[in-house]
C-alpha cells in the first residue's frame, strides 16, 4: 500500500539528524522548542520530524513508509500522536488567532493516558506563540511532572513571544534559513529555470517555500498587472476603486504582499537605498527625507490596517492606503 508521506527539505537535515541521533542515544529531551524562520509548511515539518522519530526503520533521514508507525501516522490513526494548532472558530467561521486553553487541556489529558504503543508519545503544538498565558502555564505544570516516553514539540517562528518560564524548560532546536544557493538549487530542482527561481526568491525575501507558493500563484504576473494599474492610478488615469479591483482579484494574502512590496520599494527609493540594501549614488535631500518619513509612516500604518484577513473593511482600508500613497508621491517637493 502506498502511503502519502510529508516532505523533507534539504535545509532541515541538520535538525533532523540531531533529533534522530538523540533518539538513538536515548537522550531525547522531554520538551523541544523548534524554531523555524518560515511558517510555510510548519505542518509538514512537525509531522516529518515526528514520523522520523516514530519510524521503525528510517533510512538516511527518509521514512520507511511501510512500518506500523509510518502507515498509521499517514492515515492519521496513530493513537500516541497529538497535534494542536489554530482552528476555525465555530461561531465566527474565521481562523482563530489563538490556541485555546481547552485545546491545551485536552492535550494534557491525552499526554497522561497510557501509551498504546512501545514507541514515543509525541505531542506537537504550532504555532506555539499562539498560546495565551494561561495555556502556557497549564503546559508548564505538565512539564514539571514529566511522563515517561513523552516528547512535547513546540514549533514556532517567534520563540521570544513564548513565556520564558516555558521556554527555559525546552531544549532549543533551530532550523536555519536556507541560504541563497541552496534555495535556488531546490527551486530549480522543482522544475523552474534559474532566472525565474531567482526572481521568485527575491519576491519571497529569500524563503524558498514562500517562493514556491508564489510561483504556483503566478505572482510575477500579478506584480506586472498591479504595477501598470498603479502607474495609471498615480497619473490619474484610473480610480482607486478600479485599482482595488485589480488588487482584490486574487487571494487577500497576495494583495497584502503586493502592497507591502510596493510600499517597501518606495521607502527604499525615497531613502536612497537600492533593493539589495546598499545605498544608491544620490543621497536624498532634506525635503526628500520628509517624504521618506511619510512613506515609512504609511508603511507602518498599512501593516496594521491590512492585518485582518477576511475583513469586510479590507477594501476600504486598502483604498485609504492607496490614496495616502498617491498624496505622498504626487505632492510637489519644494
Ligand atoms: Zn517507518
Amino acid at each position: 500500500m502506498d502511503v502519502e508521506l510529508p516532505t523533507m527539505f534539504p535545509w532541515q537535515r541538520e535538525v533532523l539528524e540531531r533529533a534522530l541521533a538523540l533518539k538513538q542515544e536515548n537522550r531525547l529531551p522531554q520538551a523541544v522548542m523548534l524554531e523555524t524562520a518560515s511558517d510555510y509548511q510548519m505542518d509538514d515539518l512537525a509531522r516529518y520530524i515526528s514520523m522520523l522519530l516514530l519510524c521503525d526503520q528510517p533510512q538516511n533521514l527518509s521514512l520507511c513508509g511501510i512500518c506500523e508507525a509510518c502507515r498509521m501516522m499517514s492515515a492519521g490513526t496513530y493513537a500516541d500522536f497529538s497535534l494542536v494548532t489554530l482552528e476555525v472558530d465555530t461561531k465566527s467561521k474565521k481562523m482563530s488567532k489563538n490556541i485555546k486553553i481547552e485545546q491545551i487541556r485536552n492535550l494534557i489529558h491525552e499526554l497522561h493516558l497510557t501509551r498504546k504503543y512501545s514507541r514515543l508519545k509525541i505531542a506537537v503544538i504550532y504555532p506555539a506563540e499562539a498560546m495565551n498565558k494561561s495555556s502556557a502555564n497549564a503546559l508548564l505544570k505538565t512539564l514539571e511532572e514529566p511522563a515517561a516516553g513523552v516528547l512535547l514539540l513546540l514549533v514556532t517562528r517567534n520563540p521570544g513571544r513564548i513565556p520564558i518560564t516555558l521556554r527555559s524548560r525546552c531544549q532549543s532546536w533551530t532550523i536555519d534559513p536556507a541560504d541563497q544557493q541552496a534555495s535556488l538549487e531546490w527551486l530549480t530542482d522543482q522544475g523552474g529555470d534559474a532566472k525565474t527561481a531567482a526572481q521568485y526568491l527575491q519576491y519571497a525575501s529569500g524563503d524558498p517555500l514562500l517562493a514556491m507558493d508564489l510561483q504556483q500563484q503566478n505572482y510575477a504576473q500579478r506584480v506586472d498587472s498591479f504595477k501598470s494599474s498603479l502607474t495609471a492610478f498615480l497619473r490619474g488615469g484610473k480610480s482607486v476603486s478600479e485599482l482595488c479591483k485589480n488588487l482584490l482579484s486574487g487571494e487577500v494574502s497576495v494583495s497584502r504582499r503586493l502592497i507591502e512590496m510596493t510600499l517597501k520599494a518606495y521607502c527604499y527609493k525615497a531613502c536612497g537605498i537600492d533593493s539589495t540594501g546598499g545605498s544608491t549614488a544620490s543621497m536624498p535631500s532634506t525635503v526628500e527625507w520628509s517624504r521618506a518619513q511619510e512613506l515609512l509612516d504609511l508603511q507602518r500604518r498599512a501593516q496594521q490596517q491590512l492585518q485582518e484577513e477576511n475583513n469586510l473593511d479590507f477594501q476600504l482600508q486598502l483604498e485609504d492606503v492607496l490614496i495616502s500613497l498617491k498624496q505622498i508621491l504626487t505632492r510637489r517637493l519644494n
